[in-house]
């Protein structure tokens, strides 16, 4: 994690997706005051990931920015049971529940992860 003055007009905490855990995340915003930004750099697995743990931690979309290096990963929300699982591929079959799924555009900002529907 690291600072940045200058890049925004308001203070920003960068999180580089290389380096930040999701567990990271929450201690990281504890010690962030009012004003402060977030920016969020990675591959689009990892920066959707640390996003949604932001949020869960209280920050607002308003002062989230993402740059995603890489779109290739993502991770699928099982919409049967509710199983978080990498993929690259647009059909994939669950690992938790054994179905086959399509991967929707749908992005659910809670899990950061694509919603997989039954195939
Ligand atoms: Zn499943």
């Amino acid at each position: 994690m690291r600072t940045v003055p200058g890049v925004d007009p308001a203070p920003c905490l960068v999180l580089d997706a290389a380096t930040v855990r999701v567990d990271d995340v929450g201690p990281a915003l504890a010690r962030l005051t009012t004003g402060w930004r977030l920016r969020i750099v990675g591959p689009q697995r990892e920066v959707l990931l640390l996003r949604a743990a932001a949020l869960a931690h209280g920050a607002l979309d308003a002062e989230i920015t993402v740059e995603v290096v890489d779109r290739d990963a993502r991770t699928v929300f099982c919409a049967h049971c509710h199983h978080l699982f990498p993929t690259s591929g647009g059909s994939v079959r669950c690992p938790g529940c054994g179905l086959a799924l399509r991967v929707a555009d749908h992005v659910s900002r809670r899990h950061g992860a694509y919603l997989g529907e039954p195939a």
